[in-house]
């Protein structure tokens, strides 16, 4: 595929970058909306079982390339829940994670939610086969009235299939669950709805001091004008609330260890994670949760104090972006949402790429956007004209083509192989930073619907 300077400058820079980001986006089911249909199938009433506040439990998440477990920390009461009331049980398969709230007393789900994790990246890396780490980690869900088990699922390496890892019983009046006190000032940046059916996104600062709240501010609006110039956010801006929190650092910009370069910031991003030097994270996921409940939120985005590229999106994890001035600096915050909001994959090739533990040949990918026709059902096959080719062939003039008269269909290349895996159109911000194809536009439609419920 014979690419412009532009993009193939985008592709080769941020490979790694986002090579790393979806690291973990390996196969499983598609995005078919019956994952846990036992529990699905029983509406949950949320004044039955909710208090209204939120609930976080802190634990480490520990292991190898192959071993993960989960140790305790604490849980602790923050504050009002700003998530929906009735959308309490993702029904999507998204993700290599999932975790469940179970009430004690009648053994019934009554919250699930999916993501994904920096320590399943982790285990992906050379780093992983020998030694053990930790990652501090943290899931926040509607305070249960009652007693409850927290249940975490992780993929299992082979079959992909969920499995449960880790259970613990919370006693809900248990003087050990600490309250949280908020300590950093919370700025709307734009409020569309109310928080029960909105999308409430927070926006962190790092690397910014007690004198950059200007520059940290002109960033906020910087992401906002991004995020609602790509269709389906500009015309869902009446249930998309971005709040910031100003929570400054003690010292300004972000360091790069690689380059011999520390710097005491209140995230501890950092670039060079896992040896990639573009790749631009923090591993103290708790942290930024105590940042974050500074503001109602549902879905975190750090912006960080440097013009040097960088970044990356896990999904319901956080995304990350520098706020330095870069070319396409707003259309990569956009590209690193997809990942955080939802998960979408990368639909991009890298040339010479013909084998990758990520997307198997024979194995599903759960993303919306991505397949190997293992199980393409309840995909995008609705979307294709019939009498489509497959694969459809693809011409280097159709990255010229408006994105309306391209033909969606089943284009092979993605996921950064170049076989084996199809992408629907030959354009999208999952792939060169262009507008969002129809069928990433679908996907994030579905999903706002659901968290917006
Ligand atoms: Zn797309």
């Amino acid at each position: 595929m014979k690419k412009t300077a532009n993009q193939r400058e985008y592709s080769t820079s941020f490979t790694v970058l986002f090579l790393l980001s979806l690291t973990l986006f390996t196969s499983c089911s598609s995005s078919k909306m019956a994952a846990n249909a036992n529990a699905a199938k029983d509406s949950i009433v949320y004044g039955d079982y909710f208090t209204g506040n939120t609930l976080r439990y802190d634990f480490y998440h520990s292991g190898n390339s192959n071993n993960e477990y989960y140790t305790f920390d604490c849980v602790m009461r923050e504050g009002v829940w700003a998530g929906s009331h009735t959308a309490l049980i993702n029904p999507f398969e998204y993700g290599e994670q999932h975790f469940r709230i179970v009430d004690a007393s009648s053994s019934k789900v009554i919250y699930k939610n999916n993501y994904c994790t920096l320590f399943n990246e982790w285990q992906t890396t050379p780093e992983a086969a020998s030694v053990e780490r930790s990652f501090p980690e943290g899931l926040i869900f509607p305070e249960p009235k009652n007693d409850f088990y927290i249940e975490i699922y992780a993929r299992n390496k082979s079959t992909k299939k969920m499995e449960k890892k880790h259970s613990h019983l919370v006693r809900i009046n248990s003087y050990n669950i600490r309250p949280f006190e908020a300590q950093y000032e919370s700025i709307d940046i734009h409020i569309g709805g109310d928080i029960e059916h909105s999308l409430d996104i927070v926006l962190l600062p790092d690397g910014f001091t007690a004198g950059e709240k200007d520059k940290f501010l002109a960033s906020c609006l910087m992401w906002q004008n991004a995020l609602f110039g790509y269709a389906p956010f500009t015309q869902n801006k009446h249930r998309i609330n971005i709040r910031a929190v100003w929570a400054p650092s003690q010292q300004s910009g972000i360091s790069e260890p690689g380059n011999g370069k520390w710097c005491n910031t209140l995230l501890g991003t950092r670039f060079f994670t896992f040896d990639s030097e573009r790749y631009q994270m923090t591993e103290d996921f708790q942290t930024v949760r105590d940042i974050a409940a500074n503001a109602p939120y549902e879905s975190i985005f750090i912006l960080t104090n440097t013009d040097k590229y960088g970044g990356g999106g896990i999904y319901n994890f956080y995304g990350l972006g520098s706020a330095g001035k870069t070319g396409r600096t707003g259309e990569v915050y956009v590209h690193e949402f997809g990942h955080s909001l939802m998960g979408l994959g990368d639909e991009y090739v890298e040339v010479g790429n013909t084998v990758s533990a990520l997307y198997p040949a024979n194995k599903e990918p759960w993303e919306a956007n991505l397949t190997t026709f293992v199980n393409f059902k309840g995909k995008w096959e609705d979307m294709i004209p019939a009498g489509t080719p497959v694969p459809t062939p693809y011409d280097p003039s159709m990255l010229n083509m408006p994105q309306g008269e391209l033909t969606i269909g089943t284009y092979e290349g993605g996921g950064y192989l170049e076989k084996g895996i199809f992408r629907p159109t030959p354009q999208c911000m999952m792939n060169q930073l262009r507008d969002f194809c129809p069928v990433c536009i679908r996907a994030i439609e579905k999903y706002l619907d659901y968290i917006c419920k």
